[in-house]
C-alpha cells in the first residue's frame, strides 16, 4: 500500500502541470481502488465553489464545466464537515444533489474525502461504484491518506488560477515563510540558481530563439564530441560493446531524439537552458515510473547528459546576468555569496525557500539591511523568473503577482518607511531616555566586520551587547586559528572603544552550522548546542577564551556572554576554563584584566534558577529569540508554526517580567539582547519591566530609541500593566499596535496595517 501510494504521490508531483496531474491522480485511484468512478473537486475560495477538474467514470464532458455551490451536494457536505462521507446509496442521502451532466445517477456508493492543507479546504476527492455499498475501513483509510499527502503536492497552486484554466501566470500567490530581516521590498524575481543543477533552472522566455538555438546547437556538438573521444578512449578498456554504448548517448542527442525536442521547445520562444531542463526533467521523469531498475537507470543516464550540455552551455556564457532595477533575489537556497552578486543598489529584497533566521545568509543580509524571509513553504522557484512581488520581512509574507490594491498599500507602507527613515536620522545624537528621564541603554548586536565606530557614536550606541562569534567561524572552512581569532576579536573590541564588547563564545548546533564540523541530530535545537559543545571541547573553546583574553590587552573592554545555559554546573566548568585560559595567560606574561562574565537567559530552566545563576557571574543577558522557542515548544525557523511564534504571548511576558525582577532582588544587572529588544512595541514592555540595556541590529536602534524618547515611564508601565492582565498574543499585539498608533509611533513599529 505504501508503495502505491508513494507512486502516486510522485506521479502527480513531476507531473508537466496540475490538470494533468489530477487526471493522473483520479485515474491511479479508480485503478487501485478498483471503483468505478474517481473524481476530484476543487475549490475556489474566492468564488466559493467547488469545480469537478479530472474524473474517471463520470462524462468526461462535464469535467471543466460542472460546479457545485460551497454547500451543495454530498461534496459540499465533505467540505463543510471537514471529514469523509461514506454512504451506501447516495441518492437516498438528504443532500444529495443531481449533477444531470456528469451521468453520475448509474453510481449509488458514495465516498468523499476532504483535501485540506494546513486547515484550508483545497477540494473533495470521490469515489462512487454502481452497486449499494459502503467502501470498507482500509479503503476509507487509503483515501484519507492519499488525500492528506496530495494536500502538499497540490497546496503550491492557486485553486481559482487552474479552475479557469489560465494558468498560474498573473494570479496573487501568497507564500508564508519565517521573516528573517525585518522590512518591505517590492521589486521583480531574478531567480537564483546554482551552476549545473537541471532541476533548478527557471522558465524562462527568449527574445531571441534563433540566438538561443545556435547557443544550443554549439552546446550539443560539443557533449556529442566528448562522448565520442571518450569512448575512442575507452575501447581498449572496456571492450567494444560497453564503449558501443556511447554512441547510444550520442545518438540521444540528435535531432530525432532529445536534441530534437529541446530546439523545438527553444523554438517556442523559451530560453535554452530552460528547455534543456524541461525536456531532460520530463524524460527523467517517465523513466523513473517504470518498475524495471534498467529503465530507471536510464533516466540517470538522461541527467547525465542534460548536465553535460549544461555545463557546455554554461562554460560557453560569458553574459553577464542583467538583474532588474528592484531586484528580489529568490532561489532554493540563497547563499551569502549570491547576494554579493547582485548590485548592491538594486537588490531589494531576498526569498530563500530554504534557510533560517540564523544561517549565514540571514546574517549578512540582516548586516545589509535587506528585508529578508527564510524557509518559505510551497514556494517553486524555478517558474517566478521576472514576476512583480512584495516581500514583507515583517510577518514572513511573499506575495507573487500582488493584486493593484495590495500593492499601492505596500508601495504606501514603504514610502512611510523611507519617510520615516528619514525622521529617525533626527535622532541621532539624541539621547535614549523616556520623558520623565528615565535613561536606558541601547546596545548593538554584532558578528559581521565590526560597525564603524563613528557611526555607533552618532546612533548613541553604549557598545555591543551581543558579539555572535560564531559568525568567523561559519564563513570560514576549518576552526580559525587562535591567532586568527585574536586578531579578529582585537579589531572588533578596539573599534568599540571606550565602550564594552560583550563577546559570546562558540554558539553552534540548532541551525547554526559549520560546514567542517558536521552535527546530525533529529532534534538539533534540544541536542548539542552552544556550551554543551564547547564544554565537550575544551580545546576548542580554550582556544577562543585565550583569544578573546589576547585581544583584550590594553582595550580592557571585553565581556565574556556563555550561550544555551541550562544548569549551574556548565556555567562552573566554563567559569574553570575562563579561570585557566586566564592563569595561562598570565603565565606566558600577558597583561590581562579579568573580564566579567555572564550567562544567557534562553532556556525555561535558567528562568526558574535566575537567582543561582546570577550569583556565580557579573550580568546576564536574556536570549528571547530562544527563550520563545523553548517556552512555546516553537521552532523558530519553521514556517509551519510561524504563527505560534511570538514574543508576544503571555507566557513570553511574564517569564521575561519574573527573570528581571529576580535579577534585581540580588543586585545582578540582566539585558535582553534578542530581536525583541529591536521592536519598539516590545522595548517598551521591557523598559517598564525594568530592563534599561537593551541590544540590538543597528537597523533597530534609531526606531526604539524615538519610541523611547516618546514615552514616559509611568505610561510605559500603565501600558505594561494592561498587557499583562491580557491572555493571548494576538490580543497583545493588536492593542500595542493601536496605542502606538494613537500616540503617531506606528511607522516605527510595523509600516502600515496589516493587508
Ligand atoms: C537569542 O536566542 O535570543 C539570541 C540572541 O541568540 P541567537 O539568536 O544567536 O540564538
Ligand atoms: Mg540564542
Amino acid at each position: 500500500m505504501l508503495e502505491t501510494l508513494r507512486r502516486i504521490i510522485q506521479e502527480v508531483n513531476v507531473a508537466a502541470d496540475i490538470t494533468i496531474g489530477m487526471e493522473l491522480m483520479v485515474s491511479r485511484i479508480q485503478e487501485t481502488m478498483q471503483t468505478d468512478v474517481a473524481s476530484v473537486y476543487l475549490f475556489d475560495s474566492k468564488e466559493g465553489r467547488y469545480h469537478l477538474m479530472a474524473s474517471e467514470g463520470l462524462n468526461a464532458d462535464a469535467v471543466g464545466q460542472v460546479t457545485l455551490g460551497f454547500t451543495e451536494g454530498l461534496v459540499g457536505q465533505v467540505g463543510i464537515r471537514e471529514e469523509p462521507i461514506n454512504v451506501e446509496n447516495a441518492t437516498k442521502h438528504p443532500k444529495y444533489h443531481y449533477l444531470k451532466e456528469t451521468g453520475e445517477e448509474r453510481y449509488l456508493s458514495f465516498l468523499g474525502v476532504p483535501v485540506i492543507h494546513y486547515r484550508k479546504l483545497l477540494g473533495v476527492l470521490v469515489v462512487q461504484q454502481r452497486q449499494a455499498r459502503k467502501f470498507d475501513e482500509s479503503e476509507e483509510a487509503f483515501l484519507i491518506t492519499l488525500s492528506a499527502q496530495l494536500a502538499g503536492v497540490m497546496a503550491p497552486f492557486e485553486v481559482n488560477s487552474y479552475v479557469h484554466h489560465s494558468g498560474i501566470d498573473g494570479q496573487e500567490r501568497r507564500y508564508r515563510g519565517v521573516a528573517a530581516v525585518p522590512g518591505i521590498g517590492v521589486g521583480h524575481i531574478a531567480v537564483f540558481y546554482p551552476s549545473a543543477d537541471l532541476m533548478a533552472i527557471p522558465l524562462k522566455k527568449s527574445a531571441e530563439p534563433q540566438v538561443e538555438v545556435a547557443r544550443m546547437r554549439v552546446a550539443l556538438d560539443a557533449v556529442k564530441q566528448d562522448m565520442q573521444s571518450l569512448a575512442r578512449k575507452l575501447v581498449s578498456s572496456i571492450g567494444q560493446e560497453e564503449s558501443d554504448l556511447f554512441e547510444v548517448y550520442v545518438r540521444m542527442l540528435d535531432d530525432s531524439a532529445l536534441g530534437g525536442e529541446i530546439i523545438a521547445h527553444i523554438e517556442l520562444g523559451y530560453w535554452a537552458e530552460s528547455s534543456l531542463a524541461f525536456v531532460i526533467k520530463q524524460h527523467i521523469q517517465n523513466f523513473e515510473l517504470i518498475e524495471d531498475a534498467y529503465f530507471r537507470e536510464r533516466a540517470a543516464d538522461v541527467k547525465d547528459l542534460g548536465l553535460r550540455v549544461l555545463s557546455q552551455l554554461e562554460r560557453k556564457t560569458q553574459r553577464q546576468r542583467q538583474y532588474p532595477e528592484r531586484t528580489v533575489l529568490l532561489g532554493e537556497e540563497i547563499t551569502a555569496t549570491m547576494l554579493a552578486e547582485v548590485p548592491r543598489d538594486k537588490l531589494v529584497a531576498v526569498v530563500s525557500v530554504k534557510g533560517s533566521v540564523n544561517a549565514h545568509m540571514s546574517i549578512v543580509a540582516r548586516s545589509m539591511g535587506i528585508p529578508t524571509v527564510v524557509g518559505v513553504m510551497n514556494l517553486r522557484p524555478s517558474k517566478l523568473e521576472s514576476e512583480p512581488v512584495v516581500v514583507d520581512g515583517y510577518s514572513g509574507e511573499v506575495i507573487v503577482h500582488p493584486n493593484a490594491t495590495v500593492l499601492k498599500e505596500y508601495q504606501r507602507a514603504l514610502t512611510q518607511e523611507q519617510d520615516r527613515e528619514a525622521d529617525l536620522q533626527s535622532m541621532r545624537g539624541q539621547p535614549s531616555i523616556t520623558t520623565d528621564g528615565v535613561a536606558i541603554e541601547l546596545a548593538v548586536n554584532t558578528g559581521m566586520v565590526p560597525e564603524s565606530p563613528d557611526r555607533l557614536g552618532e546612533l548613541g550606541a553604549c557598545g555591543v551587547g551581543l558579539y555572535r562569534s560564531e559568525v568567523p567561524f561559519m564563513v570560514r572552512d576549518r576552526f580559525p586559528s587562535e591567532e586568527e581569532q585574536a586578531a579578529i576579536y582585537r579589531e572588533h573590541l578596539s573599534a568599540f572603544l571606550p565602550h564594552t564588547v560583550t563577546m559570546r563564545t562558540l554558539d553552534i548546533g540548532g541551525d547554526k552550522r559549520l560546514p567542517y564540523f558536521p552535527i546530525y541530530e533529529d532534534n538539533p535545537f534540544l541536542g548539542w548546542r552552544g556550551i554543551r559543545v564547547t564544554l565537550d571541547h575544551p580545546e576548542i573553546l580554550l582556544v577562543q577564551l585565550r583569544a578573546m583574553l589576547k585581544a583584550s590587552v590594553g582595550n580592557n573592554n571585553l565581556r565574556i556572554l556563555l550561550p544555551m545555559i541550562s544548569t549551574v554546573f556548565e556555567v562552573e566548568e566554563a567559569l574553570r576554563f575562563i579561570h585557566q585560559a586566564y592563569m595561562e595567560l598570565r603565565e606566558e606574561g600577558c597583561n590581562i584584566v579579568m573580564p566579567p562574565v555572564g550567562v544567557m537567559l534562553e532556556v525555561p530552566a535558567a528562568i526558574y534558577q535566575t537567582r543561582e545563576l546570577a550569583s556565580r557571574v557579573d550580568f546576564l543577558a536574556v536570549g528571547s529569540n530562544d527563550l520563545a522557542q523553548y517556552l512555546l515548544a516553537v521552532d523558530r525557523n519553521n514556517p509551519r508554526v510561524a504563527e505560534l511564534y511570538t514574543t508576544y504571548h503571555p507566557a513570553v511576558l511574564r517569564a521575561l517580567k519574573a527573570v528581571q525582577e529576580e535579577a534585581a532582588s540580588v543586585g545582578t544587572p540582566v539585558s535582553v539582547c534578542g530581536e525583541m529588544a529591536g521592536d519598539p512595541a516590545a522595548a517598551i514592555l521591557l523598559i517598564a519591566m525594568g530592563y534599561t540595556r537593551l541590544s540590538m541590529n543597528v537597523s533597530s536602534l534609531l526606531k526604539v530609541k524615538s519610541a523611547i524618547r516618546h514615552v514616559s515611564m509611568s505610561d510605559a508601565k500603565s501600558l505594561l500593566s494592561t498587557v499583562l492582565r491580557m491572555d493571548n498574543a494576538q490580543v497583545i499585539h493588536s492593542y500595542l499596535n493601536l496605542t502606538l498608533a494613537k500616540r503617531g509611533l506606528v511607522g516605527l513599529y510595523r509600516p502600515g496595517t496589516v493587508f
